[in-house]
């Protein structure tokens, strides 16, 4: 008799499940997570999992459980170092085949290296899964995956297909004498307990069906998606953009799911540029997957995928401001904030943030990037790595200096300052745009808002000469 396990990583669902499907074959099934450890990572000591990923982690692992348990088998959840842990679990059930889905990034690789020796004798099953293409559907190698997004976009869009997704499968029972596993227990004492932010754009619960009641609500009840070009750079409320990264990135909703709702929509009730530019959303993540398996390790170098790294000088003190929102920067401030108290941050607000840490205070783009795997919800090796690489120009960007200017984006997309006000609280007594400079404003408007710059809120930690040009009338 043939037992499996399904050793799932960021494929915790269902539907169009390549491994799932696959270690379904088998006359019994263990699917099994293995949660990450939570130690500081050396050189800036972030935890690599923070407590608003591992929430999301939890919920997301319960979910799949309930789901697995109302049709017969269940999930087994387990911690520490993978390579023990699936041996030995491996040993119980008599595993004769064990499947997880393909790696791009080399850690992770590495990691199923070492399970895969820590097993022999045991075929070890790789299956692509998670993503809107298989290396077999794409019109070129993935070592020769184009450079530019745009070559990419239109190659795939010409030559490549985007499959249907798969059925959930009729999964094997649980191996023999293989206790069906204990309920997931929500702990209330549990320290890393995260109190749900009412302020957040979305409470973002993990798991898959979580996953599609944010479809529903977006596409079909709400009706967002015939607008989603127009509103996709807001910055405050639940349907500017579709909040479906959290979901993609642990695998609670695969994007061919997500591309057939699209076409059911434009079937449905309207086809239009909107409906097209979520799918080259997709295609964007889609991009830095196959760009991660092309350049494998030179994204997480200084130089980048271009091999020249920008002039930097460490200063801990920019850093912690940075991280901690309270560079005296409005909008790069109320930013922060929103992903530390959240783990959700718009992309208009990471391409600020990126901008300002590397272009403006002159830091390791790198810094930001692990501290982004630390605190985002939807952290994904590849979209995150690749995006910072863009945004510090030392990735494939033709275009070399990408420089935000915070201060004019904040004028464009916060113009109000709405946004900036919800997240520092201790600006909200000014009026208008005027809370983007408060550094520039006179000790009387300040006195009358209560506001003492280096006692309320910080003074900007640098000026960038570039902010001088802006005309700063009106408004501000
Ligand atoms: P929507 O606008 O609704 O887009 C739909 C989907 O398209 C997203 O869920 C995502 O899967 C994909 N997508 C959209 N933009 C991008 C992009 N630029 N790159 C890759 N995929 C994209 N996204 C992540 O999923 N994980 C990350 O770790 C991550 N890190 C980032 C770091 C930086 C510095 C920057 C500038 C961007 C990063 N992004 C990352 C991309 C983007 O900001 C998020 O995907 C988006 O904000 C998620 O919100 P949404 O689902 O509402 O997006």
């Amino acid at each position: 008799m043939t037992v499996a396990i399904a050793w799932l990583t960021r494929d915790l669902r269902l539907r169009d499940n390549s491994v799932l499907h696959a270690a379904a074959d088998h006359r019994r099934l263990l699917p099994v997570v293995v949660e990450p450890a939570s130690d500081p990572v050396p050189p800036h000591g972030f935890p690599r999992m923070g407590h608003h990923r591992r929430r999301f982690f939890r919920e997301s692992c319960a979910d799949l459980h309930h789901q697995l348990a109302a049709r017969g088998s269940g999930l087994h959840i387990a911690s520490g170092d993978p390579a023990p842990v699936l041996s030995q679990l491996a040993d119980t059930v008599g595993a004769t085949h064990i499947y997880t889905m393909r790696e791009a990034a080399s850690e992770e690789r590495a990691r199923q290296e070492r399970v895969r020796r820590a097993l022999p004798g045991i075929p070890f099953h790789t299956i692509e899964s998670g993503y809107l293409f298989d290396s077999g559907d794409l019109p070129f190698d993935p070592a020769d995956t184009p450079d530019i997004f745009t070559d990419f976009r239109k190659r795939v869009e010409r030559h490549a297909t985007i499959r249907e997704p798969l059925p959930v499968p009729d999964l094997p029972p649980l191996p023999d004498g293989f206790p069906r596993p204990i309920e997931p227990a929500t702990d209330t004492t549990d320290p890393d307990r995260v109190t749900p932010d009412m302020r957040a754009v979305h409470p973002f619960p993990g798991g898959e069906r979580a996953a599609w009641k944010r479809i529903r609500d977006y596409f079909w009840k709400g009706d967002h998606l015939h607008r989603y070009k127009e509103t996709r750079n807001g910055l405050l409320g639940a349907n500017f953009s579709t909040k479906f990264s959290p979901w993609l990135a642990l695998g609670c909703l695969s994007p061919r799911d997500i591309h057939r709702e699209v076409i059911r929509y434009e079937s449905e009730r309207v086809a239009n540029r909107s409906t097209y530019w979520l799918v080259f959303e997709l295609l964007w993540r889609e991009y830095f997957h196959w760009l991660l398996h092309k350049y494998g390790d030179r994204f997480f170098h200084h130089g980048g995928i271009r091999g020249r790294a920008p002039r930097s000088r460490p200063d801990p003190e920019r850093i912690l401001a940075w991280c901690e929102g309270c560079t005296g920067v409005p909008f790069v401030d109320a930013n922060m904030r929103e992903l530390n108290d959240t783990g959700y941050m718009s992309n208009r607000g990471r391409q600020n943030v990126a901008s300002f840490l590397v272009k403006d205070l002159k830091q390791d783009w790198r810094v930001g990037a692990e501290y982004f795997e630390s605190r985002l919800l939807d952290y994904d090796v590849a979209s995150n790595w690749g995006n910072w690489n863009y945004v510090a120009g030392v990735g494939t960007d033709p275009r070399e200096d990408r420089y935000f200017n915070v201060l004019l984006q904040a004028r464009r997309y916060d113009p109000e300052g709405s946004y900036v006000r919800h997240w520092l609280p201790e600006l909200s007594g000014l009026p208008g745009g005027a809370v983007h400079a408060p550094f520039r404003l006179d000790d009387g408007v300040l006195n009358a808002a209560g506001i003492r710059l280096g006692r309320d809120y910080p003074r900007p930690i640098v000026r960038p000469r570039a902010w001088e040009r802006i005309d700063l009338t009106g408004e501000f």
